[in-house]
């Protein structure tokens, strides 16, 4: 497998490459990371069954679409294949470090130019994908209340509820967040779409970094919620956010609606206690 993936990678860059050295990276949630070294290059890959492919197709595309708006750094894909029953994705290998206060205020303000980059002027993306290994349904939708409430709370309130969760009618949740959003008429952004602090990092020289993407267009307070879900982002990252792009005053409300997105997500990737929480968050609702 290793020596078809290294004969792909010289293909994919038109100069020979051999594996010198493969090392495990931990830190993913759902793919086996490493990083394959050779010569004087080195190449981040990950790897999954050959059934997920397409969860590395879209992700290869989202960061080629990050990429091309020329505003926040990405992880540069190369390609994504299947070898010895696997599939793969290979990407350039960043070396990270530790973030200065500069790096997460750039952090910011290179988010706010990614959420300001002008695109199809409607919600949903070129494909479904997946958050974690959830699918994630990306219809194009006119209306962004219509896309989160169907789309997102919906789609994973029906799973949460196969996984035997107890919560109300998923019928009545669904029109609450309607209406929750139906007076907030946000643009279309590029959003990161799970950007919690394992998706964001700073190279050794202090240049922020997003990867790991469940992109697609939608409201940009969604990214923003994600960042305060599990603890927040340095102080920094905020205030270069806002100095780009301030936020709506409503932004604050409609946080839990956002997040509730992915404690639902969390619930029905790794159950326990977040069933209980995506419940509270729903009767707060
Ligand atoms: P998963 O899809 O399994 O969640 P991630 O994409 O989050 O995996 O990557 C897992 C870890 O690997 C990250 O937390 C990061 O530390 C490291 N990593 C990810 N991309 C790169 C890269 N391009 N170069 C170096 N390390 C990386």
């Amino acid at each position: 497998m290793w020596d078809q993936i290294a004969k792909e990678i010289s293909t994919w860059t038109g100069e020979p490459f051999q594996i010198g050295d493969r090392t495990s990276v931990g830190g993913g949630c759902i793919n086996q990371g490493y990083c394959l070294r050779g010569g004087n290059v080195a190449y981040f890959i990950k790897l999954n069954s050959a059934t997920q492919i397409e969860m590395f197709e879209a992700e290869a595309l989202a960061l080629n679409q990050m990429a091309a708006t020329g505003t926040i750094r990405v992880p540069k894909p190369l390609g994504v294949g299947v070898a010895g029953g696997s599939s793969y994705i290979v990407m350039e290998w960043l070396a990270f470090g530790r973030g200065t206060s500069q790096s997460w205020e750039k952090m910011g303000r290179d988010l706010a130019a990614l959420h300001r980059a002008s695109g199809p002027g409607q919600f949903g993306w070129d494909r479904n994908n997946t958050i974690g290994s959830t699918p994630q349904v990306n219809d194009w939708t006119d209306n962004w209340a219509d896309f989160f409430a169907e789309h997102r709370i919906g789609f994973q309130l029906r799973l949460a509820k196969r996984r035997g969760g107890n919560f109300p009618d998923t019928g009545q949740v669904i029109a609450k967040v309607r209406d929750i959003l139906s007076d907030w008429q946000p643009s279309p952004s590029l959003l990161h779409g799970d950007l919690w602090s394992g998706n964001a990092a700073c190279t050794v020289a202090g240049e922020p970094v997003i990867l790991d993407p469940a992109t697609y267009w939608g409201d940009r307070e969604a990214d923003i919620a994600m960042t305060e879900l599990f603890g927040g982002f340095p102080a920094h990252f905020y205030s270069g956010y806002e100095a780009v792009w301030p936020l709506d005053s409503g932004y604050r409300q409609r946080k839990p609606l956002y997040n509730l997105y992915h404690i639902l997500n969390h619930f029905n990737l790794f159950g326990g206690g977040y069933g209980s929480q995506a419940a509270r968050m729903i009767e707060q609702l």
